[in-house]
């Protein structure tokens, strides 16, 4: 349920609907907007009774039933899109933005040279994983927090914030202390355990959709971290397995669109999982960006052919910086639709 408050309701009627609302066995998640309060409701009772009797108190301007099984990341719960701060920067506003670097962290030049060449081009933020999950335990596993301290290093020396995995739920305050935005890959994007610590992280989220999720998964993994009390949630589509080879996984770019309506979180392309190739890179970022996502999430790599994973789909460094240029036009008419909108937001 939704329940609108009346311009400027006190905080004593706004707890008066909140306990009506328990007294319905519903649990209250309230998110105060500027002038009118709105108050989320989720759990299982009498919708009906609990609504009819909402409606009826003198401070309740509407209350309704949102339809959608997910509940505080629909466009039904929310109606304007949200914007996700990290290291000052807005996620989902009018400014488009760029995740780059290399998929694991592996030496300090490496981390180094990479970061300060994406932050020249453009980048608001630093990738890099610590902790990788890989399909072969005897593949290189990641840095650790050796790997976390570089990307603090990196932070610290070029400004941009920090994006990096966290595989398990033993590691998120450890991997909390040193990233802006927490990243969960797509295999793990429906541990629920590890989604529902991720409610406490104090940190912003980026879900990566699971190997083979559909989009309502996406949504429903989402829901378990806003649900258990982080709001701050950007979902990422990075490609899904279907029965063709030719690329490492099947970009369902019309996910971007379909998240658009269902939801009004952040979207992210991660063309570089999509696809597996860097030559296909460029072009399917700039797909991304004239299909309307937030942000781009990019792998790049000093020297791809060393890398210890994903070299084939990162871009080198002169790749990155011609990418960069070439989508500066998209994302001039990008910046264009997206303040027309959030002006009659
Ligand atoms: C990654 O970003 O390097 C990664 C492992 O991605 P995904 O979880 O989407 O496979
Ligand atoms: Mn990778």
């Amino acid at each position: 349920m939704i329940i609108s408050m009346k311009l400027h309701a006190t905080k004593q009627e706004i707890d008066a609907v909140c306990d009506r609302i328990k007294e319905f066995g519903y649990k209250v998640h309230s998110i105060a907007g500027e002038e009118r309060c709105v108050i989320g409701a989720v759990g299982v009772g009498d919708v009906t009774a609990c609504l009819e009797s909402l409606e009826a108190m003198p401070q309740v301007e509407t209350a309704m039933r949102i339809s959608a099984p997910y509940k505080f990341v629909s466009r039904e719960f929310k109606r304007n899109k949200s914007q996700i701060k990290a290291n000052g920067v807005e996620i989902g506003g009018d400014e488009f933005i760029v995740m780059a670097g290399p998929c694991s962290v592996e030496s300090e030049k490496q981390i180094l040279e990479t970061a300060h060449a994406v932050a020249t081009c453009g980048a608001q933020f630093l990738r890099g994983g610590a902790f990788k999950p890989r399909t072969s335990p005897y593949d290189f596993q990641g840095m650790e927090l050796e790997g976390l301290k570089l990307l603090r290093k990196a932070k610290q020396e070029t400004g941009l914030g920090i994006i990096t995995e966290v595989m398990s739920d033993r590691d998120v305050e450890m991997v909390a202390e040193y990233a802006d935005i927490l990243q969960i890959g797509a295999r793990n994007m429906q541990n629920f355990s590890l989604l529902k610590t991720l409610g406490k992280a104090g940190r912003p989220v980026m879900l990566k959709r699971g190997l083979s999720s559909t989009i309502k998964e996406l949504l429903m993994s989402a829901e378990y971290v806003v649900a258990h009390g982080n709001p701050n949630v950007i979902l990422c589509e990075r490609g899904i397995r279907t029965f063709e080879t030719a690329t490492r996984n099947t970009c369902d770019i019309t996910a971007i669109s379909v998240l658009d309506e269902l939801s009004h979180l952040p979207v992210v392309l991660d063309p570089s999982h999509a696809t597996g190739k860097r030559s296909l890179v460029p072009s399917l970022a700039r797909a991304g960006v004239a299909i309307g996502a937030d942000a781009l999430i990019i792998e790049v790599h000093p020297q791809p052919e060393k890398a210890v994973s994903d070299g084939a789909q990162s871009l080198t460094l002169p790749q990155f910086a011609a990418m960069m240029a070439d989508l500066q036009p998209y994302i001039a008419l990008w910046k264009k639709s997206r303040v027309a909108e959030l002006a009659t937001a």
